[in-house]
């Protein structure tokens, strides 16, 4: 397509703004129509080191560095199989670390690294309407969001973006559908203090419940702690989104200890914890990107990079003029390579892995064998932290090793994540 002189891109989350940033950065009149709907309590806290660059990229890393909490990696508790504790120092030269944000503040920046590159934010929730075939494009802003905003000249933009979250406006307009994961969960989550803070300082904890999984992220003077749980087990927990949450802290063994003392200093939030992949990311006169895109479960906090990444990937498809199906195969490697490494936590077999590399270690086998040790941890880091989550060679060592190495450790099934 023809590289767009004007953008509209509706939604002002994470997305909206990397890719506002990045045309107005590049002279394109952008517009963002910020429905400001932006509660309390924002899910998505944790930030992954490949997102550093991003950030750079922008501008923005000591501003970010400023409202968050360094994060040095990230472990994996389990009741059943030894603890996984990840640190980001084997991916360098990427960068060895990430932040764990405040998501108001986060998007809040977001947008006035946008706006000081020139793009216009508009504080409307926008209409957007089918359009008349003979216009070229399927969709367009509706009168009155077109007289919202001025810069647009009372003329459609060259191109509509649809960046509104999991709300998927021009999918579901269009009648796109989408391809939905394998779980269909609830998330509970709430800011605590006096928690045992994880260790090293902004070391995120991921740990198994009896059913589902937990968070718990380090922020600057308090803890965001989540479970992530199957719609039965919540309601065995209590009437009310706030009783579940605090039944689990009292009652799932990895929680406990570390919650005995701590006080719950937000309301509780609840989201559905849902996974797809849009059929269509793009049409005559529009494309989507992050959530409106895809959204791939959030265990290993991806969710942010692919919303940024999408933002960027789609700036550059535009400015060289491609075709945005190059955009959408792209995106979808992504999406692709992020749900067969989660699958791997799910099932077990991580752990299984780990176990088996652990068995090594206490042995104090020979050298090659501490070697195969320290490349596949090297390589997982990679491909938990981003760096090389679509390294076919990372992913090809993973699949071989898990199939040479769980044999005399518990079977890949008992450890799942139920
Ligand atoms: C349980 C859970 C845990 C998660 N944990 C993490 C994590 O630790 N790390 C991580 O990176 N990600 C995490 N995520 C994912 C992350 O929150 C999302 O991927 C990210 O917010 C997507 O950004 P986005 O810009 O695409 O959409 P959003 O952040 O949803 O922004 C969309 C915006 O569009 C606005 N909007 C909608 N309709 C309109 C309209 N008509 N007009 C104007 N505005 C409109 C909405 O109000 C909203 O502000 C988690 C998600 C869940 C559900």
């Amino acid at each position: 397509m023809k590289s767009p002189q004007s953008v509209a891109i509706v939604g002002a989350g994470p997305a909206a703004s990397t890719l506002a940033a990045l045309l107005a950065q590049r002279g394109v009149r952008t517009v963002v129509f910020d429905d400001g709907k932006r509660p309390e309590l924002l899910v998505g806290e944790s930030l992954i080191p490949a997102v550093v660059p991003l950030l750079r990229r922008l501008g923005i890393e000591e501003r970010t560095a400023a409202i968050s909490q360094w994060k040095p990696g990230v472990s994996f508790l389990h009741g059943e199989a030894t603890p996984i504790h990840f640190n980001f120092a084997p991916i360098a030269p990427w960068p060895t670390y990430a932040y764990n944000v405040d998501r108001r503040k986060f998007d809040e920046l977001l947008k006035a690294r946008a706006q000081e590159l020139g793009a216009v934010f508009v504080s409307c929730r926008a209409g957007v309407v089918k359009a008349g075939a003979a216009t070229g494009r399927q969709l367009a802003l509706d009168e009155a969001s077109l007289a919202e905003a001025p810069s647009l000249q009372n003329k459609q933009p060259d191109l509509l973006v649809d960046a509104t979250g999991r709300s998927r406006l021009f999918a579901r307009l269009l009648q796109v559908g989408a391809r939905r994961g394998g779980r269909d969960d609830v998330a509970y989550f709430a800011h605590y203090e006096g928690f045992a803070m994880p260790e090293p300082a902004g070391q995120v904890l991921i740990a198994r419940l009896d059913q589902g999984w937990s968070w718990r992220i380090p922020l600057p003077g308090k803890l965001s702690v989540g479970i992530v749980i199957n719609k039965e087990r919540a309601r065995q927990l209590g009437g009310t989104a706030e009783e579940r949450l605090e039944k689990a802290l009292q009652v799932e063994p990895l929680m406990a200890e570390a919650a005995r003392g701590a006080r719950r200093v937000s309301p509780v939030a609840a989201y559905t914890n849902y996974q797809w992949v849009s059929d269509g990311s793009s049409g005559p006169g529009w494309a989507a990107v992050g959530d409106a895109f895809g959204f791939v479960d959030p265990m290993l906090s991806s969710g942010l990079f692919l919303a940024m990444e999408s933002a960027a990937q789609l700036d550059a498809a535009l400015q060289k003029g491609t075709l945005l199906k190059s955009y959408d195969q792209e995106m979808r490697r992504w999406y692709g390579a992020w749900n067969e490494l989660i699958g791997y936590f799910y099932d077990g077999r991580l752990f299984s892995l780990y176990e088996a590399g652990h068995q090594m270690r206490q042995k104090r086998t020979n050298p090659v064998q501490h070697a195969i040790d320290r490349i596949l941890i090297k390589h997982i880091a990679g491909l938990t932290s981003g760096a090389s989550t679509r390294s076919i060679r990372s992913r090809w060592l993973l699949k071989a090793a898990v199939g040479l190495l769980i044999h005399k450790v518990k079977a890949p099934q008992e450890l799942a994540i139920r």
